[in-house]
């Protein structure tokens, strides 16, 4: 009780939830030990958790949220299931597990194997297996059967006190069509979990406002079911829309990014080779990622670099150079000043304060930066279509419909062992 901080009635707080992803946990723990990790929740995939047990025990010493991603979506895929994920016990060798794989009693066997799995690294909560769902059908009743067995297992191999989380993994198509929405949130309803998951290929950092609006409205027909929705592996100025707008009570993303899901490229194999790991720049006044050759060239332009530089003593003391080297602890510690500056305003004011401050700004930044004299013309075009990007993303907003604003999802209560509340010393 005495570790409860009250909240205002009308201002539940947005969550943040970061996934650790497979390269980043030794730069998360250095953080953590540093006190400088602004986020108390953390999403490890099965496929890696064992190499980042270091982590997840500095975590979980420190009362945050530890979740686990089954990694189900990869195995059930053709481009992912002999990847990372193959070495779980729940894998299968030979080829993708396929909707006829998983009734009554494999759903069973494999849900004991992730019970005991969850059980033995002493996680608070589980993201349910879910399939990559691209078309109408029984997608969704197996999530559901799958997700029910998970629970039983669960409450049958000491993990009681472990959450369920019930994820859907779907497509920004999918998600428009009413029959898909009404299943969904039947299954929402009807799931014994906490929290939905929503993760939908085609609404990400760079969507426009035409797409953000729809996800909005799709997302508000869903909160029949009464429960708090995270938006997974979203970003951006988009996710921070949806998030004022009500649709969604939390973002998760990575530490350096991560913010979109494309479904396509699960279905292929990867072929070896890209990425690169070519540095980027986290312009926090436009909400996007630039790739440092991008940024080099705005700052380098007369008028530019004072309206780019990180002024947050506490984030980049060393300003440029800070955003460059330190370019993940920057976009966490901006993405979450976002989430906190949005948290505490009351929720029906939410949208209102978005479009007005921080949208606002963005485009207003976006607008002076278009009037530059820019060397080449590339980087002229990306400052351009920038400025129109947002410009159109405030006039879809502006057009959201009384339902969609009306209808708010919930926000997911903090699961870790500190204080029961989402803002606390300044930390999603
Ligand atoms: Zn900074």
């Amino acid at each position: 009780m005495s570790a409860t901080i009250h909240q205002l009635h009308n201002t539940p707080p947005i969550a943040g939830f970061i996934r650790v992803g497979h390269i980043d946990h030794k730069w998360i723990e250095e953080r953590l030990s540093a006190g400088r990790m602004p986020y108390r929740r953390f999403v490890f995939d099965a496929a890696h958790v064992d190499k980042q047990r270091g982590l997840l025990g500095a975590l979980k010493k420190a009362g945050h949220e530890v979740i686990l991603d089954t990694n189900f979506a990869e195995l059930c895929s053709v481009g992912r299931f002999n990847g990372a994920a193959s070495v779980l016990p729940w894998a299968n060798q030979d080829r993708p597990w396929q909707v006829e794989d998983l009734g009554g009693n494999r759903a069973r066997f494999l849900a004991s194997q992730m019970a005991e799995f969850a059980v033995e690294r002493d996680v608070d909560a589980v993201l349910s297996p879910s399939q990559l769902i691209e078309v109408k059908g029984s997608g969704p009743s197996i999530d559901a059967n799958l997700a029910e067995a998970l629970r039983v297992a669960l409450d049958a191999s000491g993990g009681g006190g472990i959450a369920l989380d019930y994820q859907v993994i779907t497509t920004m198509n999918l998600l428009r069509d009413d029959e898909f929405r009404r299943d969904v949130a039947k299954i929402c309803d009807q799931v014994d979990c906490e929290n939905v998951w929503l993760r939908a290929s085609g609404f990400d950092a760079q969507s426009t406002g035409a797409a953000t609006k729809r996800f909005v409205e799709n997302m508000a027909e869903l909160h029949g079911a009464g429960k708090p929705f995270v938006g997974d592996m979203i970003g951006g100025l988009p996710a921070i829309g949806a998030a004022a707008a009500g649709a969604i009570g939390a973002i998760c993303h990575g530490s350096g990014g991560r913010e979109s899901f494309r479904i396509a490229d699960y279905r292929k194999i990867p072929t070896g080779g890209g990425g690169g790991g070519k540095r980027r720049v986290f312009l926090a006044g436009l909400g996007r990622w630039v790739s440092e050759e991008q940024f080099e060239k705005i700052v380098g332009t007369k008028g530019a670099k004072s309206k780019l530089f990180c002024r947050d003593k506490g984030c980049c003391p060393q300003g440029r150079d800070d955003m460059i080297d330190e370019a993940k602890g920057h976009f966490l510690n901006q993405r979450n000043a976002q989430i906190r500056e949005l948290s505490r305003i009351p929720e029906e004011r939410r949208l209102d304060h978005f479009l007005a401050q921080q949208l606002g700004a963005a485009s207003s930044l976006a607008r002076t930066l278009s009037r530059l004299d820019y060397e080449d013309d590339k980087t002229a075009e990306l400052v351009s279509n920038e400025k129109k990007r947002l410009f159109r993303m405030a006039d879809s907003m502006r057009a959201l419909g009384d339902n969609a604003i009306e209808s708010r999802s919930l926000s997911p209560v903090f699961r870790g062992g500190g204080p029961n509340v989402a803002v606390i010393a300044g930390r999603s």
